[in-house]
């Protein structure tokens, strides 16, 4: 698998790390599928039951995520899972939210992108194609998590963080995000819906392909939030990108186009 990101192991768990968050001090992974207790479809590291005909266990999940938060010295209680429903929308969480969506209830309402500035909070956000990015504030000590679909990315989620990141003190110019894993260009072909969305909303042309299907193109995700990184006020070098494609590496990552419905989710994790 060729990836920007390192590849790290550390028990029979694979993950992968952003060097410039790493080199910043940031407690984060975005974890592969390789290592955890789900088995199938599911297999191995998997943080969502899933919604087909065919799921995984709550236990499984709840396992997999106390893997998770072992890895980083905290534990299942410290988890705040967002509740995820393609929405731009990011919330600033605390100590309240310790554990809401795994010893607690899950959010009743959808919320794509997690902000905090607690200590020992561990952020998740899910994925199976779609973009997960971190953003981590050295300086103020504030990190978000962020899932990007094709929706939340034209509606700006990335931005939403940004800005959220600056409400609690954050300068722009300070944040660095990791793009992690997901459908590449390679693999995502989109219709003309998505052109149009996205053309409408801003200077994304240079995300788009045409592709040999009339009508078609392939979306590159990751330079479209690069894009909203950058009009949010990021440096261009403060954002780094996995670079690798969910869909063609299907030993190390669940993919939706892949698989279709009945397969598992991975987890982006930062906390401070
Ligand atoms: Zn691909």
């Amino acid at each position: 698998m060729n990836t920007r990101f390192h590849l790290c192991k550390d028990g029979e768990e694979y993950f992968l790390q952003s060097p410039l968050l790493a080199a910043a001090g940031a407690r984060h992974f975005f974890a592969t599928r390789m290592g955890g207790v789900s088995e199938g479809a599911f297999g191995g590291w998997n943080f969502a039951p899933g919604v087909g005909e065919v799921t995984d266990t709550e236990a499984n999940v709840m396992e997999n995520y106390r893997i998770a938060a072992e890895k980083l010295g905290l534990s299942l209680g410290d988890v705040c899972r967002s509740y995820q429903a393609h929405t731009a929308y990011c919330l600033t969480v605390d100590d309240t939210h310790r554990g809401v969506g795994t010893v607690k209830p899950k959010f009743d309402f959808g919320v794509d992108g997690l902000v905090t500035e607690t200590k020992d909070l561990l952020l998740s956000v899910r994925s199976a194609d779609c973009v997960p990015v971190l953003l981590f504030d050295p300086k103020r000590q504030i990190c978000a998590a962020v899932h990007a679909g094709w929706r939340g990315t034209v509606g700006g989620i990335c931005g939403n963080a940004v800005r959220e990141m600056a409400s609690l003190g954050s300068d722009p110019k300070d944040i660095l995000a990791a793009i992690g894993p997901c459908i590449g260009s390679c693999c995502y072909q989109v219709g003309e819906e998505v052109y149009v969305a996205f053309t409408q909303a801003g200077d994304f042309a240079a995300c788009f392909t045409p592709d040999t299907e009339q009508g078609k193109y392939l979306l590159d995700l990751t330079l479209a939030n690069r894009k909203v990184l950058e009009w949010a006020g990021l440096a261009p070098h403060h954002i780094d990108e996995a670079y690798t494609c969910t869909r063609c590496h299907g030993d190390y990552f669940f993919s939706h186009r892949r698989q279709g419905a009945i397969r598992g989710t991975m987890s982006a994790f930062i906390t401070l």
